[in-house]
């Protein structure tokens, strides 16, 4: 399975890239918005998108509308947000845009495999 991590902190892309690997996924990274887009055009088989909010050029929430809103990606690959922006009106606003799990930072590997599990991807935890 293939994970794509999108997050503008780089500490954080390495740290979830190396819990995705335990958890058996191959991992590709984003710094951002537009470069996640990027990703997902050159492999548009990624299973599962780990997705931080707040980011420059494109954030979070920008690339999921715009993600759903392509045929190809309305309904997979799933969507987790990894965040800091865990208000109740955020966390609404981006299940209804399409994102099916939510993980706060900090995140550990029991976190992110529960999430993963919820959203119906079997994980070698
Ligand atoms: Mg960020």
């Amino acid at each position: 399975m293939k994970a794509l991590i999108v997050d503008d902190a780089k500490v954080v892309r390495v740290a979830l890239g190396r819990i995705m690997n335990q958890l058996g996924f191959e991992s590709i990274e984003a710094a951002d918005g537009l470069q996640a887009i990027e990703q997902l055009e050159e492999h548009p088989d990624v299973d599962v998108v780990m997705l931080d909010w707040n980011m420059p050029v494109m954030n979070g929430y920008d690339f999921l509308i715009t993600m759903r809103g392509m045929s190809q990606f309305s309904s997979s690959p799933k969507v987790v947000m990894v965040t800091t922006e865990t208000s109740m009106p955020s966390m609404l606003k981006a299940l209804a845009a399409g994102a099916d799990e939510y993980v706060m930072k900090p995140f550990d590997k029991d976190m992110i495999a529960g999430k993963l599990n919820i959203v119906g991807l079997e994980c070698s935890a």
